[in-house]
């Protein structure tokens, strides 16, 4: 063999080593895989020990060669070995369980009041035959004011403390403004509710806040009557609140003409008069009233053969006394400890 061949040769065995080292995972093949390469009768000792055969400048190359390769490999071998030292160590850790720990204690979810009492209404009403519909957060004035029968420069856009965009969109106050945009999109009759969210201009307090829930509920055909609003509305506090004795007070809202408002006997003090209902005994939670003609005209629908009623409720207000809970600012805080209460 010239010097060439033996150098190849060397070259060979040490990467048959690495390769062999590589595929090593557990310690007792890595002691074999050491001997086979750097003990007695190794083919590297081999190599060596047939040096006497070689002229003297072979022989100082392939000593270096293999010297070189005896370190390379046991190199290899004792980065093997720390790796699998550390590897073991950690599976051994990981078998280590005591039985005698205390458990890791589940987190059970649960909807939350608003989401509760939502969903309860949704199914409430849809048995009664209404279908859901939504419309957008961010409205035109055409449907928060003007379609509802409050026009620019009617007084009673001072009723509500509107946020305004500065494109001129608002982020509707009411969810009366699906009611047209409801009419205008289905023929009648008509019965449906529209859940979402509404924004007002408010200083925070316990039962204001800028952003609220609130239900709306139109129903529409010819022989919609004030006695079918107050049934209704009856049953869904009924069924909400469990409450059973209200009353219907004339009021004004732009969009219905007669306008009302339904109150119930207040659920904290039942009619002797607290602090909450302000010593009158009732609460008011429902406005109401029949659809006004003009808001029948805005949607395109004649009102001499249609007639509606329709109704908002404050849905945060319903939940608050449903709950008894007396800031309305706790239902949104995310606290657990006041939420893992419901
Ligand atoms: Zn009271």
């Amino acid at each position: 063999m010239n010097s060439d061949e033996i150098l190849k040769k060397i070259e060979n065995v040490l990467n048959k080593a690495k390769t062999e080292f590589n595929q090593t995972i557990d310690e007792t093949s890595l002691e074999e895989i050491y001997k086979n390469y750097l003990g007695k009768n190794s083919l590297l000792n081999n190599i060596l020990h047939s040096m006497s055969n070689y002229e003297p400048e072979i022989r100082k190359k392939v000593g270096m060669s293999v010297n070189n390769a005896k370190i390379e490999i046991e190199e290899s071998y004792q980065n093997l070995k720390e790796k699998l030292k550390v590897a073991n160590s950690k599976s051994n850790n990981s078998l280590k369980i005591d039985l005698t720990l205390p458990g890791i204690k589940i987190e059970q979810f649960h909807q939350h009041p608003i989401t509760s009492v939502l969903n309860d209404t949704v199914e409430f009403f849809t048995s009664m035959g209404f279908e859901v519909v939504e419309g957008p957060e961010i409205e035109t004035a055409h449907y928060n004011f003007d379609a509802l029968n409050i026009p620019d420069n009617h007084p009673a856009r001072d009723i509500w403390d509107t946020f305004y965009l500065k494109c001129g969109l608002i982020p509707r106050t009411h969810t009366s403004s699906v009611q047209v945009r409801t009419m205008e999109a289905k023929k009648p009759p008509l019965r449906v509710i529209a859940p979402g969210r509404c924004y007002r201009y408010e200083s925070v307090d316990a039962t204001h806040l800028f952003m609220f829930n609130q239900v709306e509920g139109l129903f529409v055909d010819k022989t919609a009557k004030l006695s079918d609003l107050k049934g209704i509305l009856e049953s869904t506090v009924k069924h909400l609140l469990g409450v059973k004795k209200t009353r219907f007070r004339p009021a004004f809202y732009p969009f219905v003409e007669p306008g009302l408002d339904l109150d119930i006997e207040c659920v904290f003090c039942h009619g002797k008069g607290c602090s909450v209902c302000k010593s009158s005994g009732w609460i008011e939670v429902i406005p109401c009233g029949m659809v006004h003609p003009r808001v029948f005209e805005y949607a395109g629908i004649n009102p001499s053969e249609y007639k509606g009623f329709a109704f908002g409720m404050g849905f945060d207000r319903l939940v608050m006394l449903k709950y008894n809970v007396n800031d309305l600012r706790l239902l949104y805080s995310g606290n657990l400890d006041v939420l893992n209460q419901f």
